[in-house]
């Protein structure tokens, strides 16, 4: 059976050049006593932006993994996919990223309600959850309010998994179902019954992502309480394993963190309830390689740094163009944004400083740094010069690619010293 180990990253790598800067991350902290399992996550819209097929990432992780002589697993995720997508993925990923968000809300049918609420009927009252303090208190409505709001989605995530069943064949691939694209975060008592749902359907669920409470917005830090954050990730944490034991969920099955890169304030909370608990976490990053690209070639001067000052003038025109599809996971104020004429001014130095995700740098700009975030389409319009200069500059990007990744991500998660 594919197995997805304890711990793991989602490294997301838009353009297909960083792989190997990110894999020597990944040996890195192999080389520190921490063993990661990489998984190359693409989703379906990124793939519709620039123009790629869900089988130039399995080339990608293939070829960089080969070249690199690495023996341990990887995977290739199709990130976040559903009954519409994920056709055009099976054949090439063996991780599968099932997001359910867009069923949220919609009714199960009253047959399926009826006997879930009979088959949780042992729940209402008091759940001690062990390691859980208080017992969690909940009533029979309370359940049917859960059930009316996740049992849908529950159900269509298990028609997705049995899709992609039928042509892998079961045990051929790993299964994460994913809630966190939502407006509204989940409990966890509501993700202790979303669990008995996904069971009930039969899913061999390795990993599952909520939605938590706070912002992930792409690219920049948390912005929320961390001790709140913490109170209720140790809750998830314990739900976890107390539904794997409960409803014969695999034993591996494990959080994973959505919108994961650049959380740099929930990083030693997270490594120390992980630690605490001796839990596993799948951990996604995503577009923050782009950002690393962007950096390596403002440093590398020259027509490098007027390539990505034309492409930042140019988001600045398209903002909201750029910004609509990523409208609920990043928060721009306008008014920050240096303008055109400001920026082309400017040296390497003050241009890769503004964008570098370092908050003690009085130059770092997070509403720049989130623009450009957005901004890969303007890259993608470009693609030829921009993969020239990406091929010149190959060393000074996939140091950023590796410091962002190793430095400022593995060892604060992990614990280690940069
Ligand atoms: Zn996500």
């Amino acid at each position: 059976m594919k197995k997805l180990t304890k711990y793991s990253i989602g490294l997301g790598d838009r353009f297909g050049h960083q792989g190997h800067a990110q894999l020597r991350a990944i040996m890195e902290a192999s080389n520190k006593g921490v063993e990661i399992t990489p998984v190359w996550n693409k989703s379906n819209r990124e793939h519709i932006i620039i123009g790629t097929q869900p089988y130039d990432v399995r080339i990608e992780a293939d070829s960089v993994t080969t070249e690199a002589d690495f023996k341990r697993p990887y995977f290739v995720d199709a990130d976040h996919i559903n009954l519409d997508s994920v056709d055009r993925f099976i054949d090439s990923s063996d991780f599968f990223t099932i997001d359910v968000a867009s069923y949220i809300g919609k009714r199960a049918d009253d047959a399926e309600t009826e006997q879930f609420l009979a088959s949780t009927s042992v729940y209402s009252g008091k759940i001690h959850i062990p390691g859980i303090d208080d017992p969690v208190r909940i009533s029979v409505s309370g359940i049917g309010d859960i059930a009316e709001k996740y049992l849908f989605a529950a159900i269509k995530a298990g028609e997705i998994y049995r899709k992609i069943e039928k042509v892998k064949g079961a045990g051929n691939f790993v299964a994460e179902v994913s809630m966190d694209e939502v407006p509204s975060p989940q409990t966890p008592v509501e993700l202790f019954f979303i669990l008995k749902m996904l069971a009930g359907r039969k899913i061999p669920l390795q990993t599952i992502a909520p939605k938590f409470s706070g912002r992930f917005n792409k690219g920049v830090d948390y912005v929320g309480d961390p001790i709140q954050f913490a109170d209720e990730f140790e809750k998830d944490l314990l739900v976890i394993d107390f539904a794997v034991k409960e409803f014969g969920l695999p034993a591996n099955l494990k959080m994973s963190v959505h919108s994961g890169s650049d959380k740099f304030t929930l990083y030693p909370v997270i490594g120390a309830l992980i630690a605490k608990h001796d839990k596993g976490i799948h951990l996604k990053t995503a577009g923050t390689t782009w950002l690393e690209e962007v950096i390596g070639l403002a440093t590398a001067g020259g027509d490098a740094l007027d390539f990505v000052k034309e492409l930042y003038i140019k988001a600045l025109e398209k903002r909201e163009e750029l910004c609509a599809p990523y409208a609920d996971v990043i928060d721009i104020d306008p008014d920050r944004l240096p303008s055109g004429e400001e920026v082309s001014g400017w040296n390497s130095l003050k241009f890769a400083g503004s964008l570098r995700h370092v908050p003690e740098n009085p130059e770092y700009n997070s509403d720049m740094r989130q623009l450009i975030h957005v901004g890969y389409k303007l890259a993608a319009d470009r693609m030829d010069e921009y993969f020239r200069l990406l091929d010149t500059h190959r060393d000074v990007v996939a140091d950023c690619v590796f410091d962002n990744i190793y430095n400022r991500h593995i060892c604060r998660l992990f614990n280690l010293n940069s």
